[in-house]
This record gives structure tokens, sequence and C-alpha cells, in this order.
């Protein structure tokens, strides 16, 4: 059985839509896929329909942008209530800050001379109710400015580079007591992805077991094999369940190919035990 946690759609930043995801993940010889759009349940009625036409179990998730202590967090939910109110709220002030950001990001880059638009911006954000730097980046490629989405990241879009503007978010914990109290279970992306160890360290997990953390992302194409066998450790002594995921994007994200990680059935097991857990205990 392989089972890949971790997958975007145009609802947010990735470049297929739910259905095309669903679809690319039965090909892809996956039997279960979550939907884990940035800070939108929006794309999950398209993918249901579409896993039920192929014949694949779909995993409700999103992806939240969290901070903790002034830097970036990314948080899964998987299978949360999608009309848990407090987990709206906290929803729609993330795409009210992200949507607000891009105009400030189009600032900046003009002021370099790069020809760009807040509209040119939106077009590439299409459906997606997340406006984000991958769009803006995506705008860049459109312009002639950019090669990839990748090289947009690296010369503008990085902390430290011109057109980075710093995006809010839930803080962790509080972004961790919500998943949980809409019913879901809170897993952290790639904690220790493109430097982010620094944010969240060995020490840093336990305590957010206190609040509710149910697992963490190991397998991901951002940490290196020492990374994965250490926050593999970790979970392993912490009890922590461990997942491992692509995080695809379609055509967005190079090297990030349907089920490249997967997660182990019993893993996958103990994350839909938690989350039943966590819908029986709301009050
Ligand atoms: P934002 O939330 O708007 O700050 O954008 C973050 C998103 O940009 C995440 O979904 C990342 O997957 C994506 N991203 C970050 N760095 C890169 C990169 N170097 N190449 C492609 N996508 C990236
Ligand atoms: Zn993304
Ligand atoms: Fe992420
Ligand atoms: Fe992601």
């Amino acid at each position: 059985m392989r089972i890949d946690l971790h997958t975007h759609s145009a609802a947010s930043d990735g470049t297929e839509s739910p259905a095309a995801v669903v679809r690319a993940a039965k090909a892809a010889g996956l039997d279960v896929v979550a939907l884990t759009d940035h800070d939108t349940t929006s794309g999950w009625a398209e993918a249901r329909v579409a896993a039920r036409e192929v014949g694949i179990r779909l995993v409700e998730g999103i992806e939240l942008s969290c901070v903790r202590q002034g830097r970036s967090v990314h948080l899964l939910a998987y299978l949360p209530d999608p009309e848990d109110a407090g987990l709206r709220a906290a929803m729609a002030r993330v795409i009210d800050e992200r949507n607000a950001r891009v105009p400030e990001i189009v600032e900046r880059l003009r002021e370099r001379g790069v020809d760009v638009s807040v509209a040119d911006v939106l077009a590439q954000a299409g459906a997606s109710a997340a406006a984000g730097r991958p769009h803006v980046a995506d705008a860049l490629v459109r312009a002639g400015v950019s090669a990839d989405r990748s090289a947009a990241f690296t010369d503008w879009l990085n902390p430290g580079r011109p057109g980075y503007v710093h995006r809010g978010g839930i803080d962790l914990a509080e972004g961790i007591a919500l998943v949980r109290a809409a019913g879901g279970a809170p897993v952290i992306a790639h904690p220790w992805g493109r430097g982010s160890r620094s944010v969240l360290g060995a020490e840093d997990f336990a305590a957010l077991i206190d609040v509710g953390l149910v697992g963490i992302e190991v397998d991901h194409q951002d940490h290196p094999p020492a990374a994965r066998a250490e926050l593999r450790r970790i979970a392993e002594d912490l009890g922590l369940v461990r997942t491992g995921s692509s995080d695809h994007h379609g055509a967005g994200k190079v090297d990030h190919d349907l089920g490249v990680n997967t997660t182990e059935v019993a893993e996958f097991e103990r994350l839909l035990a938690a989350a039943v857990r966590n819908a029986a205990s709301r009050s």
C-alpha cells in the first residue's frame, strides 16, 4: 500500500486542478493521497468526486501557515471539520494576510525596475484562494524576468532578497490546538526543511505534544538523509506519528513527484486513530 500525505492543487499553489492531482496520484500507483492545500479546503469537494471515480482513498487535509517566534512553520491538518468556526476564522485571517501582501511584494519589485503588476500576479493565482510568493514567481517567469519558480525565489523572493515581505500566520501552538479542537490530527510539515532547523529544535517537539501535536513529517525532499534519521529517532522517542510525503505542486516544484516519499501503513493508521480520538473528544 502506497500512501502520500501532502499534495497541493491549483486551489493553492499547485499547477493541477484538485481532480487532476487525484487522477495523477492514481496513475502514480498510490492507494491513498492527501490533498493539503495552503490555508484552504476549497479543493476538497472536487478531489472527493475524482477519488470516487478513479478508486483511490482521499484524505482531506490543509497545510496551515503558522509562525513561531516570528519564523514560518507549516502545519498539516488531517481530517479536521471544515466547518469548525475557530479553524475557519484562522484560515480566513491567513488568507487575508496573504492577499494583502501581494501589492507590497509587487511594489518592492517595481522599485527595482521589475515590470510586474498586482493584476499579473492575480492572473497567475487564478482559482487559488491564497495568493502568495509562488504566484509572484509565476508572474516573473511569465514576464521573462526569471527562468522558473525556483530561480524567481532565489533571485527575488526568498528572505533577504528584494521582493521578500514577511507573512504573518497562526501561532504554531494555537494552530495545533485549533486543529485538535476541530477534530483533526496536526502534523508539522518538513520541520527541518530549508534551514528551518533553527526554528524548531529537537527539544521543542515534546512541548508541542502537550498542546496536541500528533506527528512530524520525516521523509520530505527538503530533508537530507541525516535530518531524516534524526527526526525519525525523535519521533520514535516521543511517540510521534512519522509521515513521508511528496509535497507535490504539479509543475510548480521539481523533484517533488507524487509518491517520491511515502508513509508506512502502521503510521497512517496511527494518524487516523488520532483524528478519530480528537473528533470524539470535541465538546
Ligand atoms: P508564501 O506562503 O506565499 O510565503 O509561499 C510559500 C510557498 O512557496 C510554499 O508553498 C513553498 O512551497 C513555495 N516555495 C518556497 N520556496 C520555493 C522555491 N525555492 N521554489 C519553489 N517554490 C518555493
Ligand atoms: Zn506550496
Ligand atoms: Fe510547506
Ligand atoms: Fe506543502
